[in-house]
């Protein structure tokens, strides 16, 4: 394979921290780093530079106050966002984060990344991302249920099944879907279940939604092996994230028997160089940041990125791997499961040292595909089963990387643009049929 250069070791600052943007002197905005993606796949393509100028924008930005009552009975007010970035090709989909470093401009950068991700998978959805600025450890059930209640009432006018359907994101889960959901079938006086994905399903939701992300990460870290020549079963992978994404994708290899020698939490690491046996350390929701507790040896989250291992999946926050850590990095395989794992000059670094690294917007799309199937779902009031929702799944994730990897041994590219090229081109081929109104 050509990936993969030796390195020297650098040491960087520890990552555990739960902040995505302030990591060592490299702070970067989510919308600062798609930006700085759009235009560099722009560059590779002779596409109408009026519809590129267009798409640095987002359409709208809903920003709403949200107060709620505290079980004190104070009140605290929050503020939430609702992006919508682009719906040329469907309505507006993303995910809603509760995180405390939910700002405006970050919701603009990961719903430009939804529009991106949406057109790789060639659904018929736009791209948006919302939130609230908010820390949901420090929330009560009950004052979460108030706080998305409300929340979704501020929002109710850009949202709906046909205009913007959100799904869970960092902070939020299913049943925090099930409450928005609720919230505005109330409001309508009907029972909306379209107007949200990633619900419980019960209510809704679709079977294998909740590890559609960590399987698709595992789809294309299979199918990157091959490309590459590397059998599965010979291959060692180190997960940074024992979350949905991460625990999901090292259950899936661990079962095509890959080797998953770390994985982690924000405590740190659990290292095995004879491979963990992940079945038997709990997900975060059986046991929340247990990793280290099951562990014998424990490696911090800043040595699990460095580890010599095949690949390297980055599957818990944005921006771990930069220009202070890029040149440690010994994996010669980079598989994003988070969003924005690696900024844009770790990018550049990686991309120096010839380190293969499968963007963020294939590799963890499994969900927003089961996003899809869950919509057409509720649309059609008929559920798939768990069978069905898998099968389809893996031919959506090949077809795109099959246009990826096409594309990528056409042009002399990373896999990231190639990825960026397939997505931009639907794209603006989109915007131009449509033109602009009036
Ligand atoms: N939040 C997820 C993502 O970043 C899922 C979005 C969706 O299903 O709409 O892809």
């Amino acid at each position: 394979m050509d990936a993969h250069t030796g390195s020297e070791r650098s040491k960087s600052d520890d990552t555990t921290s739960e902040s995505g943007s302030t990591r060592g002197a490299e702070p970067e905005s989510a919308l600062e780093t798609a930006r700085r993606q759009l235009d560099g796949a722009a560059d590779h393509l002779d596409l109408d530079p009026n519809v590129v100028e267009r798409l640095r924008h987002p359409t709208k930005v809903q920003e709403v106050t949200v107060p709620i009552k505290r079980d004190d009975g104070t009140v605290e007010v929050f503020t939430g966002y609702r992006a919508q970035h682009d719906s040329v090709r469907g309505p507006y989909k993303g995910g809603l984060r509760y995180h405390p470093d939910v700002t405006r401009d970050e919701c603009v950068g990961l719903g430009m990344w939804m529009t991106w991700k949406c057109a790789v998978m060639d659904l018929p959805f736009g791209g948006a991302k919302g939130g609230i600025a908010v820390d949901p450890k420090q929330l009560s059930d009950g004052e979460k249920e108030r706080l998305t209640r409300r929340f979704t009432n501020e929002i109710r006018g850009v949202i709906g099944p046909t205009r913007d359907i959100p799904a869970p994101d960092m902070g939020t889960d299913a049943q925090t879907m099930a409450w928005l959901m609720d919230a505005y079938s109330m409001q309508e006086a009907e029972t909306i279940p379209g107007v949200v994905t990633g619900k419980p399903p019960i209510v809704g939701g679709s079977e294998g939604r909740e590890e559609a992300p960590g399987r698709s990460v595992a789809i294309v870290t299979r199918a990157v092996c091959e490309y590459y020549g590397m059998p599965l079963d010979e291959t060692t992978v180190a997960i940074q994230g024992y979350g949905s994404v991460g625990a999901n994708a090292a259950h899936q290899l661990d079962e095509w028997d890959a080797s998953v020698v770390a994985i982690s939490d924000v405590n740190g690491a659990m290292y095995d160089p004879d491979g963990i046996d992940v079945a038997s350390v709990p997900s975060h929701d059986e046991e929340p940041e247990a990793v280290t507790r099951y562990a014998d040896t424990v490696i911090t989250n800043d040595e699990l990125l460095e580890l010599d291992a095949d690949v390297l999946i980055p599957a818990a926050i944005g921006n771990v791997i930069d220009a202070e850590n890029a040149d440690a990095v010994e994996a010669p395989i980079v598989v994003e499961g988070a969003n924005g794992p690696v900024t844009s000059r770790g990018d550049e670094i990686l991309a120096d040292r010839d380190v293969a690294v499968i963007p963020d917007i294939l590799a963890n799309a499994g969900g927003v595909t089961v996003s899809y199937f869950e919509w057409l779902q509720d649309i059609n009031r008929r559920s798939w089963s768990l069978e069905r929702v898998n099968e389809e799944l893996e031919v959506e994730m090949l077809e795109a990387w099959r246009a990826i990897r096409d594309t990528f041994e056409e042009r002399d590219v990373t896999w990231r643009e190639a990825t960026y090229i397939v997505a931009l081109s639907r794209i603006v081929a989109a915007h131009e049929s449509r033109g602009l109104w009036p």
